[in-house]
């Protein structure tokens, strides 16, 4: 497991919720979907109504369930949380329907992993605020209705490309959060550096923001890290140098990139002589899983132009031969 693996699939913990904003006023950066939020909530509450649907899109630790709990908060609003694969029934939904009240949020997470059958139970819980369920079986089997109370479901996704076209329709708002900037993320630094009292300078906010992937939870992990390098090897002041040591020693290096991410480089260079590849043999050559490769590896190797998608599969782009110290390849480029 890298680092990065253990900070993003740990469960929340006690630290990650401490640093949680609580407001929409402490949640740096996004600022569009701020803004429509803060609308939507703004026109329910001046029509004194239910909050339409949200669907968050985007990959693991870039503010989806803090944006769900602000939301409810916002609205008043009790919020209750379940995830896609926790649902495994149409019982399982039934039960978390009917314990709602007026007005909660409901937040899926991993919407995407709904199964297909329950899936098709949530569609009039969203629309008509109804839910059909089916008893018994055979002969006697018969279906009843029950009224539910009006609520807010905010769906959340790594994988908006995944979600079927009839649940994504029945979501007023849909939202795609991106990765931040350098500077969004210093100021996350800071603020959790603040809350936590650890003494950051500008610059060691900087170098630890540089090397998070662009993620607020890896920001989060990788400060807990150097604060305690920082407290053993310095002062107790986290400074440029502090952060650049104690980044190194966990070999997370300039731009961010841990051991999964340069294997994966390494293995599209040297296995598949730079690619076309495809995902899967791609993950067996790195023996890693290929939805994790998909969803959190790749999309910031591909934004950061190491790596590039195209129909046949994977290609290594010039960057990447630099990034492991392999040299580019002569003749025409794919
Ligand atoms: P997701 O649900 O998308 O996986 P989370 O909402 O759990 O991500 O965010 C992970 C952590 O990152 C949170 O606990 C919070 O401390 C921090 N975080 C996320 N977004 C922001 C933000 N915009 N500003 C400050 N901190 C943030």
């Amino acid at each position: 497991e890298t680092f990065y693996q253990k900070t993003t699939s740990e469960p929340t913990g006690a630290f990650d919720i401490s640093l949680r904003p609580p407001v929409f006023s402490e949640f740096i950066g996004q600022d569009k979907v701020k803004e429509r939020l803060l609308l939507m909530v703004e026109a329910a509450r001046m029509r004194g109504d239910v909050l339409d649907h949200v669907l968050l899109s985007g990959p693991p630790g870039l503010g989806k369930t803090t944006l769900a709990n602000i939301i409810a908060r916002a609205s008043g609003a009790q919020l209750h949380t379940t995830s896609g694969p926790q649902i495994e029934k149409a019982g399982d939904l039934a039960g978390v329907l009917t314990n709602l009240q007026k007005g909660d949020v409901l937040f899926i997470d991993e919407i995407h992993r709904l199964h297909p059958a329950i899936e098709e139970y949530l569609y009039p819980a969203m629309e008509d605020f109804r839910l059909d369920i089916i008893i018994d079986s055979g002969p006697s089997a018969r279906s009843i209705q029950l009224n539910l109370p009006r609520f807010t479901l905010v769906g959340a996704t790594t994988r908006s490309g995944m979600l079927t076209a009839p649940l994504r329709s029945r979501f007023g708002l849909v939202n795609r959060l991106d990765y931040y900037t350098h500077d969004e993320l210093a100021q996350i630094v800071e603020r959790s550096a603040g809350l936590l009292d650890i003494p950051v300078t500008p610059d060691g906010a900087l170098q630890i923001a540089g090397r998070s992937r662009g993620t607020p939870r890896i920001c989060n992990a990788l400060l807990r890290w150097v604060r305690d390098f920082a407290q053993v090897r310095g002062d107790g002041t986290i400074t440029g140098p502090i952060a650049d040591q104690a980044l190194t020693m966990i070999e997370i290096d300039d731009d961010g990139l841990d051991e999964m991410d340069k294997r994966l480089l390494e293995a599209v260079i040297y296995k598949f002589q730079g690619g076309p590849v495809g995902l899967s043999s791609l993950a067996v050559a790195v023996g890693e899983d290929a939805s994790t490769l998909e969803e959190v590896h790749e999309p910031f190797l591909i934004l950061q132009g190491f790596l590039q998608r195209t129909p046949r599969g994977r290609i290594a782009l010039p960057p990447a031969y630099t990034k492991i110290g392999a040299s580019p390849p002569s003749g025409p480029q794919p």
